[in-house]
Parts: C-alpha cells; structure tokens; sequence
C-alpha cells in the first residue's frame, strides 16, 4: 500500500511554511483564541508572513478577534485563499464559511478530520513564516486530526494556555501528556488572566446599603481621596481573581518539565481589543497585558 495521497498533497502544501504552531488549552475561555489572535498580529507586525488557521470548528472565534467577521473564503487556480488582514496576515476559519455566525456546526468526528485535512490540503498560503494553528480545548477530533495530518514531526511544537487556578491546571497537565504521546514538543504554558492590576481610579466603588441594596460610592471615595490623600489617586488596585495559592502554572510546569512561558494579566483593554479584532501588542493604548504579550513572543 502507497502513501496515503492526501497526506502527500499536504505535504507539498507545507513545505512553503517553515514554522508551524499550535495553541491549545485544556478547558474552554482561557484566552487562547484571544493568544492565538494577538500572536499572530505581533508576529505580522515583526514582518513574518503569517497564516492563521481556526480549526475549532464549532466555536470559531478567530473571524471576530480579527475583525474578519462576514468575510468570505475566496477560490483561485492555486487553491482557497485565506482572509487577508494585511498583506502578511491570513486567516482561514470556518467561520468565513456559515451562513450566519449564529450557526450551530453539529459535526461528528470523520466531518471534522474531512475539513481540517481540506483546508490543509486546499488553502494557498504561499510562502509562510509561521502557521498559527488555535485549536478547541480539549484533546479531541480537531487535536488527533491536525497531528496526524501535518504530522508531530512537521509541527514545531504547541503553546498551552491556561488560568491559574488548580481546576483549570488538571486539564493542562492532559494537554502536556497528549502532547508527549504524539510526539509534539511543549514550547511552553502561558498563564492567562493571572491577577487583575487597575488604576485606582478606573474602579467603581460600591456600598452596601442596610437594606441590602449596594449604592455607588465613587464619587465620594475619589473626592475622600483628592482631599486627603491626592497620591492614592496615582495607586494601581491589585486582585489575584483566580486563586493561585497552589503555584499556578509555574509551580506545574517544573513539575511536568516543561517551559513557563510567563504570565498575562487580566486586561480590560485586552478584552476590548479582541472585542473589536485589533492588535493589543503594538498598540499603546493597552494595559499591562501589552507588555506581558511581548516578554513571553520573545521567548519563542
Ligand atoms: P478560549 O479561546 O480559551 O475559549 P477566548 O480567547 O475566547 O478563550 O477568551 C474568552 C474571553 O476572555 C474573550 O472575551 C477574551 O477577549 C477575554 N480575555 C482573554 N484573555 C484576557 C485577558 N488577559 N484580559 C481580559 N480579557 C481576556
């Protein structure tokens, strides 16, 4: 029996791209569409040519992350073609493909792997940098699927996004070992939504009131503060949110031997980024996820 030909035909597809990266999570609404989106934005902005592949076929939310929303997949002679942000930034996202984003995909195994190994074996990427490949949480369909296709060895290795708290970490350790079972090397795990720093004055302060309704005080706090104590209007205001006091992420990454690629805080203005498909990482109207993005880019 020869090579399987799909395989081949994805082979050739892949040799124009020299890197390829796959960002996975163990539970849903860790961040790491919100990762994937705002790595591939930087990585553009660094002058790579970058393509970014959704395969999380039942909630893709990469078309919204970079305002691609309503886009259409377009054919040519070479293959599909991908939705351009920039000229050195493409997206192919099942999402270019629904009649309306309210649409339910309810695709059991085989029609998932059938589409997963059509946009590899279809789309016309061209000369590539890096693939960024974000997959749905979990170790399923979409995960066995983009490891036997591309094949562990073609895959530089997988970035794992997390939060803090031990509920979360469980499932991490269940990305790491899938990963080592299908030989795809850990770049690293990112802590994600790790603590909440805000200026003080950003905060809404609210009282509880005897009848158990809550009032907002913030007025009278801030003028409290102008009065008596003007630099306490200059303090950033400091929550852990998730609790850590296990070692987070890091403490769990020395002990399954594998990198901590850092921590990213919860950032409003992250949030508002993704909301609206814009680049956090250059952009200097973001919070202090902004630089935390930067630090753990440049250690891959
Ligand atoms: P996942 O892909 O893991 O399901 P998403 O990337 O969709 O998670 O993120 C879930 C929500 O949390 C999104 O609205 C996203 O913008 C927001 N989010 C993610 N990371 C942060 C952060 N560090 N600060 C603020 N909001 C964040």
């Amino acid at each position: 029996k020869g090579p399987d030909p799909d395989l081949v035909t994805i082979g050739e597809r892949m040799a124009t791209v020299k890197h390829k990266i796959l960002v996975l999570s163990g539970k849903g609404g860790v961040g790491k569409s919100t990762f994937s989106a705002q790595l591939s934005f930087a990585l553009a902005a660094l002058d790579y040519q970058v393509g970014l592949l959704d395969i999380d076929i039942c909630g893709p939310s990469i078309p919204k992350m970079l305002a691609l929303e309503g886009q259409e997949i377009h054919q040519s002679n070479l293959g599909w073609s991908p939705v351009y942000v920039e000229s050195n930034l493409g997206v192919m996202s099942i999402g270019f493909m629904l009649p309306n984003p309210d649409e339910a995909v309810i695709w059991r195994g085989p029609r998932k792997n059938g589409l997963i190994k059509q946009f590899l074996k279809d789309v016309y990427w061209g000369e590539l940098d890096f693939l960024v490949v974000d997959a749905p949480p979990g170790t399923s369909d979409e995960h066995i699927s983009i490891v036997q296709c591309l094949d562990a060895t073609g895959i530089d290795g997988a970035i794992i996004v997390t939060t803090p708290q031990q509920v979360s970490l469980i499932d991490v350790r269940k990305e790491v070992s899938f990963c080592k079972k299908v030989g795809v090397k850990v770049l690293g795990v990112v802590e994600n939504m790790s603590g909440l720093c805000q200026p003080v004055t950003d905060f809404k302060f609210m009282k509880t009131m005897e009848t158990g309704e809550q009032t907002d005080v913030t007025e009278w706090v801030r003028d409290y503060m102008r009065e008596k104590a003007p630099e306490m209007l200059n303090l950033f205001a400091c929550s852990e949110v998730f609790d850590s006091s296990g070692g987070g992420a890091a403490k769990m990454c020395q002990e399954m031997g594998v990198p901590f690629l850092g921590k990213v805080p919860l950032d409003p203005q992250l949030c508002k980024a993704a909301e609206e498909g814009r680049s956090c990482f250059l952009d200097k109207d973001c919070g202090a996820s902004a630089p935390a993005l930067k630090k753990i880019i440049e250690k891959l």
